[in-house]
């Protein structure tokens, strides 16, 4: 028989794996909730155009890295590859600009792209993005970045960098854009074959090119020829990240791979993740409403990957703490005491406990390694003896210590430890 595995690219998460997952997103709702964010839920796939139009035709996503398919339907879908064209989509679909003029919306959720797989890139990865539509206020922008650092120091990573930069607006980039290939036209020969092509369609990307990083550090940077308008609001950008202590250093190569930023763009880094660093970036995005059939509205925005703040964990040696632990497990001998384990664990159930119990007849010695492993807090052992009481012995996993207690009392007991765990 053939064997499946998961596609490349792909992972599974098994139990044991979950607690660290569980602990990171709750870190994460519980951050967002701190800075007023709601959570957005959209699609896994939408229409392709949403991405072409929104992330842009240029952008490599769009030209190598979409999962995109005909349903039955004939129609063109797309799965997921970022957060942003999804969630701004939704807002206008639901005309939530009329509601509200500012909206903040969060997203915990999974995205797709082919990438690569040499380069060790995920093809389903997990993204925890943030949105603030409907203002151009540089608050907005500190308060996404704020959000993305504060939750990864949350987290307990340390050796985080900040890269920040500006890549202007319509206003002032055309005229950055012309600088910049005057700049290198001349040095067209020492540039990678994408950067000799990129020169007419892109030239920005030439900054971000792994290919040539040494070669364009004499680059002119955007942030020289910044408008007075694109320059006050950059200015107020960094010292709102000052006052809130979030460091920060500027990266004029910074230009973000996608066609819709404006102004502000970042990237956050951990030096426990060696040459790919990054573990979540953005930046703002004032035209992109209204070219996806909104009425023109600002916005400014991040999506950070769940799986790089896991490895940078791992790999910083940050502790997780355990998930849950059962409340109780209910080791019973025969078919009798199994049948009133059963009804005993449904009774704890009922008032909200975590109740187990052996559902293969194995013997008690089995059952008891079995609650070790889960690591119960309580184990109860009943046998014929017990069943004829109705009475077992309620044994303290931590304490050791052990008590006979009748089954109709067994709720107060365990309530009696959950009272102070709960408080701990
Ligand atoms: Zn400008
Ligand atoms: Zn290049």
């Amino acid at each position: 028989m053939a064997k499946y595995q998961a596609i490349k690219g792909t992972y599974d998460v098994m139990p044991a794996e979950a607690a660290a997952w569980q602990h990171v997103e709750s870190v994460v709702r519980r951050q967002a909730r701190a800075f007023g964010f709601r959570e957005v839920r959209t699609p896994v796939f939408e229409d392709t155009a949403l991405f072409v139009k929104g992330t842009g035709e240029a952008t490599d996503i769009v030209q190598k890295e979409m999962y995109t398919f005909t349903d039955k339907g004939g129609r063109s879908l797309t799965l997921r590859p970022e957060g942003t064209p999804p969630v701004i989509r939704a807002l206008v679909e639901h005309s939530a600009l009329k509601e509200s003029p500012c909206v903040k919306v969060f997203y915990l959720a999974p995205m797709f792209r082919y990438e690569r797989p040499q380069a060790g890139r995920l093809r389903q990865h997990t993204q925890f993005g943030a949105e603030i539509v409907g203002t151009d206020s540089p608050l907005a922008d500190a308060e996404v970045i704020a959000l993305l650092f504060t939750t990864l120091a949350r987290l307990g990573l340390s050796g985080l960098t900040l890269r920040l930069n500006s890549v202007g607006c319509p206003a002032c980039r055309p005229a950055y854009r012309d600088t910049l290939v005057a700049h290198f036209r001349p040095r067209l020969d020492t540039l990678c074959g994408d950067c000799r092509e990129r020169i007419e369609r892109n030239p920005l990307r030439i900054l971000d090119c792994k290919a040539d990083r040494d070669r364009v550090q004499d680059a002119p940077a955007m942030t020289d020829c910044l408008c007075p308008a694109c320059a006050a609001h950059f200015d107020r950008v960094k010292a709102l990240l000052k006052g809130l202590g979030v460091p920060f250093a500027i990266d004029k190569t910074l230009v973000r791979g996608l066609d819709y930023y404006t102004r502000t763009a970042f990237e956050v880094a951990s030096q426990h993740l060696g040459a790919q660093d990054a573990l979540g970036g953005g930046g703002r995005y004032d035209g992109l409403v209204e070219q996806l059939g909104g009425d023109p509205a600002p916005g400014v925005g991040f999506g950070a990957g769940l799986e790089r703040f896991l490895l940078a964990m791992r790999n910083q040696g940050v502790a997780v703490p355990d998930g849950p632990r059962p409340d109780i497990y209910v080791a019973a001998l025969g078919t009798a005491a199994s049948d009133k384990a059963a009804e005993l664990c449904g009774m704890l159930r009922g008032k909200g406990y975590a109740c187990e119990q052996d559902l293969q007849g194995r013997s008690l010695k089995a059952q008891l390694r079995e609650a070790n492993r889960i690591n119960a807090r309580y184990v109860l052992v009943i046998g014929d003896d017990e069943l004829a009481k109705g009475a077992a012995s309620l044994k303290d996993m931590d304490t050791h210590g052990q008590r006979e207690v009748p089954f109709a009392e067994l709720a107060d007991n365990i309530e009696a430890y959950c009272e102070c765990s709960c408080q701990g």
